[in-house]
């Protein structure tokens, strides 16, 4: 596996496999890569002539008050689990090669972006959708790969995709998480060891919540109040929302009939974590 910094450089190697007709993956991560990102890796690899890993904490969509700063960084630990389960380069830019001086063009999807997530993070699609369409621009893969872990970010990318003509397939991996049940985050390393216990109750809320669905509960109301009681059991648990929403359009369903999407995002203690459950008949 190559470490390539410079977009420049990046061209060129890739250059070689457009031209032969090898199809090439893209994997784009902000680092502190966790076998949540390594399944993507891993499914790209087994799609793929070659793929390709970016690792970038983009600025861009984080808000002023948000953790960008002290957002986990360690390469040494990145090429390591890059290279293991598959990627031929792993792409590092810096700020600067990504942003240069006066940048000021960015790719704006409406309404999917301005719910949930987007109430909380008013300008973190943004950057998420600007900082996606300038690597696929670089890269030009055939596909490109997100976890269902943000599964609003998966909503948001395709509708850009189909929207915007982009030529590329997006293809969604399933979350992967702890055995306790916590959903795997580069995050999670901000949680202390009584937080890190409590960070259980998203994933278990959740698991109520299907076993309900499974039961024939399909108010969403009422699978709603299920996995809020289990929330307010914890008393490190601040609820941001809980909303059942349709799986395309992010619009809460009073009623699951076919498919859903059931989202939380839930403060423990100073760290914000998301998890949710997509349900399919
Ligand atoms: P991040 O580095 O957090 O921006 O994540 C990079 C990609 O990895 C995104 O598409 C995430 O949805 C995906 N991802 C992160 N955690 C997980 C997980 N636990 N399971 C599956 N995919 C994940």
């Amino acid at each position: 596996m190559q470490t390539i910094t410079k977009i420049a450089e990046l061209q060129e190697k890739l250059n070689s496999w457009h031209k032969k007709g090898e199809s090439i993956a893209l994997v784009p991560t902000m680092g502190y890569l966790h076998e949540g990102h390594q399944s993507l890796i891993r499914k790209a690899y087994e799609q793929n002539d070659h793929v390709v890993v970016s690792v970038f904490v983009n600025p861009t969509q984080f808000a002023p008050e948000e953790d960008l700063e002290k957002y986990p960084r360690d390469l040494r630990h990145d090429q390591l689990k890059a290279e293991t389960a598959g990627a031929n380069i792993l792409f590092t830019p810096s700020v600067t090669e990504l942003y240069p001086m006066n940048f000021n063009s960015y790719v704006k999807v409406g309404d999917v972006t301005e719910v949930l997530e987007g109430l909380t993070r008013p300008i973190h699609f943004q950057g998420v959708t600007t900082i996606v369409t300038k690597l696929l621009h670089i890269v030009q893969p055939q596909m490109i790969y997100f976890g269902q872990k943000d599964a609003q970010q998966l909503v948001v990318i395709k509708k850009m995709v189909r929207e915007l003509n982009f030529s590329v397939k997006v293809i969604g991996c399933p979350i992967i998480r702890e055995e306790d049940g916590l959903a795997k985050s580069s995050r999670n390393i901000y949680l202390s060891p009584s937080e890190r216990q409590a960070a259980v109750s998203l994933s278990q809320s959740l698991k109520l919540a299907k076993a309900a669905l499974i039961n024939g509960q399909r108010t969403s109301h009422k699978l709603i109040k299920i996995i809020v009681q289990r929330l307010e059991a914890e008393p490190l648990a601040e609820i941001d929302y809980v909303k059942v929403v349709d799986t395309q359009t992010l619009k809460a369903i009073d009623r699951i009939d076919q498919t859903a999407l059931i989202l939380l995002a839930v403060k423990i203690g100073k760290t914000r974590l998301i998890d949710n459950l997509l349900y399919q008949k």
